[in-house]
């Protein structure tokens, strides 16, 4: 059993605090919804608690098993157990999935030898045409394929967390499932525990939440159960949008980052 504790996270970005206290609690096997309006530092969350640069941790903790996460560079966290499924997958020129699955493997001490055998029988198994595992890492890839393979490589490298920013955003109906039913399966098979940030419970009837959390303005306002998730999808954050920020909804982008200086970065976007 194990465990991702979040408490009173707080983070900011270019000068300004978004996360302004977060706590998560989550254990092997479990999965914990975070839903919120845009804007509300859900994509923020999930990219401190992997380490991207440019955010600065203000206050707060995250550990894994108690080991402090947050001392780690981002490469050590992916070793220690955590997985990051990003909203905006990025491109990879030159880098095919296996190579960098391999690598992942080698470092972790793990026989890269059975990479191929287990990244055909991930593709195969939420629908990836395994065509496409040829090229490299996203490279011209819709947006609902570049999900999908955040998909394999999450089964493929079986970390003990993974949070899951968006998974089910440019998927159709068929794909969504084939996803939502892979990462609801490895909760089982290998007690994958899942923060699954999403503003649909779509992806929810199948990766069914074991807690539900209310993100706004970079605060945890309401916790609960799968009903929360169903409530929201009723009436909407009407009730916590109140003063979001302007620009709602956008992708931060810094345009002039190189890969070498934040790697979350899409170069093309
Ligand atoms: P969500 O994923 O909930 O829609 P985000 O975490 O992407 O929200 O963004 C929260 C707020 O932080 C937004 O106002 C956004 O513009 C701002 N923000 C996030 N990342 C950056 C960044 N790299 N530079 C400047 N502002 C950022
Ligand atoms: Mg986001």
């Amino acid at each position: 059993m194990h465990r991702l504790l979040v408490e009173g996270l707080r983070a900011e970005v270019a000068g300004r605090e978004i996360l302004r206290g977060v706590d998560l609690d989550v254990r092997s096997g479990e999965v914990h919804a975070v839903m919120g309006p845009n804007g509300s530092g859900k994509s923020t969350l999930s990219h401190v608690l992997l380490g991207r640069p440019g955010y600065t941790v203000t206050g707060g903790q995250v550990t894994l098993d108690g080991e402090d996460m947050l001392a780690l560079p981002t490469w050590r966290r992916a070793q220690a157990g955590l997985f990051l499924g990003m909203q905006y997958p990025i491109e990879v020129p030159g880098v095919s999935m296996g190579a960098m699955l391999s690598e992942a493997f080698a470092a972790g001490g793990r026989a890269a030898e059975r990479v191929p055998e287990l990244v055909g029988a991930e593709a195969r198994r939420v629908g990836f045409d395994e065509r496409l595992l040829e090229r490299a890492l996203n490279v011209d890839l819709s947006g609902g394929e570049r999900k999908r393979n955040e998909t394999v490589q999450l089964a493929v490298l079986q970390p003990k967390f993974a949070v899951l920013d968006e998974i089910d955003s440019g998927l159709d109906v068929d794909a969504l499932r084939a996803v939502a039913r892979r990462v609801e399966a490895a909760t089982t098979e290998i007690g994958l525990g899942v923060v699954a940030i999403t503003h649909y419970t779509r992806l929810l009837t199948e990766l069914r939440p074991d807690r539900t959390h209310v993100l706004s303005r970079g605060r945890v306002v309401a916790s609960g159960g799968p009903e929360l998730a169903d409530e929201l999808e009723r009436n909407g954050y009407a009730a916590w949008a109140l003063e979001e920020d302007e620009d709602k909804g956008s992708a931060p982008t810094r345009a002039g980052t190189s890969p070498e200086q934040d790697p979350f970065a899409d170069p093309l976007a």
